[in-house]
């Protein structure tokens, strides 16, 4: 048992040291990222349910490293946000989405609105960084309605001062505010209270867990006649198949995301669906 618990430790400490040591890895290659312009933003239509347009989507990043191809943003960005970098890289996502709406808007889709989300480290400092992008879209003449702020609601339940203050000036000015994975935080009703919120994105394992007449697919239905109740539309992510997706539209929710609809594209591919959604 003695020699087992040895091997067991050796093992977690190997782990933890490759661990450390990739970790380091994406440290420095993300430095590098940044100037070397790897990143690229991908869009995921948003589809109203009822009539299948398209006039929403969200803002997805993607790293192409030069030698170990593309990395999910699931393994960068946590390290971006422990390490700052993450101040950076979203500047360049906010130059970038932004300057792609304002032409989207002025070409082919008046009423287009584009999600992007945001890290928790962002509102710190009294979200000097956010409120500095609500107050460059005017100089910019771009309208508050053409983008939406993605925020977890774990972050509501942190800093709530500070928070609050943020995502009051950021919808003063006109900027909606969506609760990404709504469900999966640390929940509560009370912020539903106390926030002005425009959309909430139901988390994609409710979706995907959902069957005709179990629990995932009753708390969908809760949550779609509570935010109707509250004035706030209803996102569900993650749709892949028809039955979620016309179980979901029967319980009168209002948006869709997943695979089914549309997949997360490139800004060519998505301008090409722009111009098809015109000629509709
Ligand atoms: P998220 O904000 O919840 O984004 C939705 C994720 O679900 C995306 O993964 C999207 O590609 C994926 N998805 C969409 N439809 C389906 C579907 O039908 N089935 C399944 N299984 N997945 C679907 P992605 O792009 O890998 O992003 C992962 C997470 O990384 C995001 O989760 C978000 O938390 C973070 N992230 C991505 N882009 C950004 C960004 O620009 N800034 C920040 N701060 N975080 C980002
Ligand atoms: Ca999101
Ligand atoms: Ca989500
Ligand atoms: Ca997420």
């Amino acid at each position: 048992a003695k020699a087992q618990g040895r091997n067991s430790i050796h093992y977690f400490t190997e782990h933890m040291r490759t661990d450390f040591l990739k970790r380091m890895e994406i440290i420095k290659d993300l430095r590098i990222a940044i100037t070397q312009q790897q990143f690229h933003m991908v869009y995921q239509p948003i589809v109203n349910l009822s009539n299948n347009t398209i006039t929403k989507a969200e803002a997805l990043i993607r790293w192409q490293h030069p030698e170990k191809g593309l990395i999910s943003p699931l393994d960068f960005i946590p390290i971006a946000e422990a390490t700052g970098l993450i101040t950076e890289i979203s500047e360049w996502i906010f130059n970038e989405v932004t300057q792609k709406v304002k032409y989207w808007r002025e070409t082919y889709c008046q009423n287009l609105m584009i999600s992007i989300n945001t890290s928790p480290v962002q509102y710190k400092n009294k979200g000097k960084q956010i409120t500095a992008w609500v107050d460059s879209l005017k100089e910019r003449e771009i309208d508050p309605q053409a983008i939406a702020i993605e925020i977890t609601e774990n972050l509501l339940m942190e800093n709530q001062a500070e928070v609050v203050s943020v995502l009051d000036q950021i919808r003063l000015k006109g900027i909606a505010v969506s609760i990404d994975d709504f469900g999966t935080g640390y929940c509560s009703f009370s912020y539903l209270k106390n926030y002005a919120i425009d959309y909430l994105k139901i988390d994609k394992s409710f979706v995907q867990n959902m069957s005709a007449d179990n629990k995932d697919a009753a708390l969908c239905e809760a949550i779609i006649v509570m935010a109707s109740k509250l004035n706030i539309d209803v996102i569900a992510e993650g749709i892949e198949t028809d039955q979620q997706k016309e179980f979901l539209t029967k319980a009168g929710c209002r948006y869709g995301q997943g695979y089914l609809l549309a997949m997360p594209l490139v800004k060519d591919d998505f301008e090409q669906l722009l111009i098809k959604e015109q000629k509709k």
